[in-house]
């Protein structure tokens, strides 16, 4: 789809959006002014499209640094009076975590939305946190959507009541929500307002003691308006398909029950809870007496269902709870509609079906996770190892970060031994070198450097680290779909802007062996980090090369592209190429003969520098 029309079309008119599109409408609808965000899937396309619409909507976008620089941004926008929406992925708001719990306490004047997507089983993320629990921390009201349309008028909604009640609202959506597809009604388009006005008082915005014995009991005031409104709004709501049972459900599981209650005719009262925090008490209670059982059904950690049996044990009211406590539904991972069937079926006497999904018999090739052909990143590690073997190191400690380059766990390289979250390879990466005697070299790339391993390089060297720190430089945020880093001369909204220097700010922290090699130079490279192993203290390698992509896309534009074979009058099958270098594009036939899959190679030709023989050449 054109994004341009997630802008364009006009009220009343329907477009087929997913859930992370349709909170970009939502957003417009809404007058936003300020949008921000440090990307990561779940929640990444909110920001490509932002990044092509900004300037056309009249809204300020940008791609932060990171997440916590995204909400303080976000943050002073609202209370400068501007409609401001912030939006990580699930993690993402463990790093922002800090600012927003006081966000919570000073609140806002222009409404703001804080947009965290959480990731049920794992599909893009290193541990599936439920970010509902955040809400509850920090004391901001949250909002569930279930789907595109939903996710669109929740927008709305939540910037309406976070004017309301001066506060910051979170919406959590999950995989599932934010990449499905739907179709979604739309509203009209308010212009933003483009400059705020930033009253100062001090009293209100500076959290000192005194100040913030004051704001935390004017939040608790607050959320009790919350929960009122919970109590009373259409959007929680409830569905009446007969009395054996009660569920009560949010988010994406929402939809597993309505199928699977509709499909089996599961006599049963469905609450939909899309306003869960302040857990509104007095409608849920209303909803308990009325039945013998209750099921809760919502993904990941037992939030909801522990509200629920509390407020059973405060009104003393006889009703059975189930759900993931008594084990009626998995604790973890994402919900399946057959998931919630068999849930159902334990609670119920009621007889179900089994899904019967559509079989193809059409086996689909095995897709590993890999490096892309003519990835920089393989010929760092392959320039690393070869210099680590060469100096015939052993237990060599590498400590890796978040991006593509995590692929170095994969064989033949498996340079990716400890990882906790963005930033922390230097971190621990330190952390190794002062318990233990082995060398240390720590993996990490341009975006995430800029993201959170800043203060890691300024811990390892202040504090006497030894270790080697190369840092990737792709030229992009890879990972996510190409948003820009700061070390690219362009931001969110395609304007040119200054260059950040990782050389620069290495050599300004104090780091006294910097250099800077292109990785496609094998021998070069090899060389560059044998030295930089031979360091005492801190010595950073910047490995630059654009990524792959960029390299594809520029070639793509000048319709200019050279691929590469292998001579196989040259070609001994020593299998380097096959067992040490690994580009996708090589493959061996059947008879053993090598060969590279010219619409797999891209062209790159480090190859040529790895085959002892010279066998590969340019295709002619
Ligand atoms: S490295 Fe060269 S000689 Fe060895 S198998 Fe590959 S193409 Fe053949
Ligand atoms: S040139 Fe060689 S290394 Fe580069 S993509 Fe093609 S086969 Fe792979």
């Amino acid at each position: 789809m054109n994004v341009e029309k997630i802008l364009l079309e006009e009220e009343g008119r329907k477009l087929f959006l997913l859930g992370n599109e349709a909170a970009v409408r939502g957003a417009l609808e809404s007058g936003v002014s300020f949008a921000s965000t440090y990307p990561g899937t779940p929640s990444s396309e909110i920001g490509n499209v932002f990044s092509k619409l900004a300037k056309k909507a009249g809204v300020y976008f940008e791609f932060s640094t990171n997440e916590k620089v995204a909400l303080e941004g976000s943050a002073a926008a609202a209370a400068a009076g501007l409609r401001s929406f912030v939006f990580m992925k699930h993690v993402g708001l463990n790093v922002a975590a800090d600012s927003f719990m006081s966000t919570a306490y000073i609140g806002v004047n222009g409404g703001m939305i804080i947009l965290t997507a959480d990731d049920p089983s794992m599909y893009s993320s290193q541990n599936e946190q439920d970010n509902r629990i955040y809400a509850r921390l920090a004391g901001v009201p949250l909002l569930e959507p279930s789907n595109p349309q939903e996710v669109k008028d929740l927008m709305k909604f939540g910037f309406e009541l976070s004017e309301q009640v001066k506060l910051p609202v979170l919406m959590r959506t999950t995989t599932r929500v934010s990449h499905m597809r739907g179709i979604v009604k739309l509203g009209k388009i308010q212009f933003p307002v483009s400059k705020g006005f930033f009253k100062k008082e001090p009293n209100k915005y500076v959290p000192v003691p005194a100040n913030a014995r004051r704001m935390h009991k004017e939040m608790r005031e607050k959320l009790e308006k919350v929960e009122e409104i919970a109590n009373a709004t259409e959007i929680n709501k409830s569905y009446d398909f007969g009395d054996e049972l009660g569920i009560i459900t949010s988010g994406g599981a929402f939809n597993y029950v309505m199928d699977v209650v509709r499909e089996n005719n599961i006599p049963a009262k469905v609450l939909k809870l899309t306003l869960t925090y302040p857990f509104p008490e007095v409608l849920v209670k209303d909803f308990i007496s009325k039945v013998s059982k209750v099921l809760i059904i919502e993904e990941v950690e037992p939030v909801m269902e522990q509200e629920v049996l509390s407020i059973a044990g405060k009104y003393k009211i006889p009703v059975d709870i189930h759900g993931k406590l008594d084990s009626s539904l998995p604790r973890i991972y994402e919900y399946t509609p057959d998931i919630v069937r068999e849930g159902i079926e334990k609670v119920v006497s009621h007889k179900t079906e089994k899904r019967r999904y559509f079989k193809t018999n059409v086996t689909l090739p095995v897709r590993p996770p890999i490096l892309c052909p003519g990835c920089p990143h393989r010929a760092t590690y392959f320039a690393v190892k070869k210099a680590v073997e060469k100096l015939n190191l052993k237990n060599v400690i590498f400590p890796t970060d978040i991006g593509c380059y995590t692929l170095g766990i994969q064989p033949p390289y498996e340079m990716a031994d400890y990882l906790l979250s963005m930033g922390s390879s230097i971190g621990t990466g330190a952390g190794f070198s002062h318990a233990t005697n082995q060398k240390v070299v720590s993996f990490i790339g341009d975006s995430t450097f800029f993201h959170a391993g800043l203060p890691g390089l300024v811990n390892a060297v202040h504090n006497k680290a030894n270790l080697l720190v190369v840092i990737m430089d792709n030229r992009t945020t890879a990972m996510t779909g190409r948003q820009p880093s700061p070390s690219e001369p362009i931001n969110g909204m395609g304007e040119e802007v200054p260059e950040i220097s990782i050389e620069n700010v290495v050599k300004g922290i104090g780091v006294k062996f910097v250099e800077t090699v292109d990785p496609y130079n094998l021998k070069k490279a090899e060389d560059t980090f044998e030295r930089a192993l031979k360091e005492e203290g801190v010595s950073v390698v910047i490995s630059k090369h654009p990524c792959a992509l960029i390299t594809d896309s520029e070639k793509r534009k000048r319709n200019f592209w050279v691929t590469f074979t292998i001579n196989q009058e040259k070609c001994t099958k020593c299998m380097i190429c096959i067992n040490e270098w690994t580009c996708p594009a090589f493959y061996v036939e059947k008879d053993g003969t090598v060969k590279i899959d010219p619409l797999i190679c891209d062209g790159c030709g480090v190859c040529t520098q790895v085959c002892p023989e010279n066998a590969i050449e340019v295709r002619k």
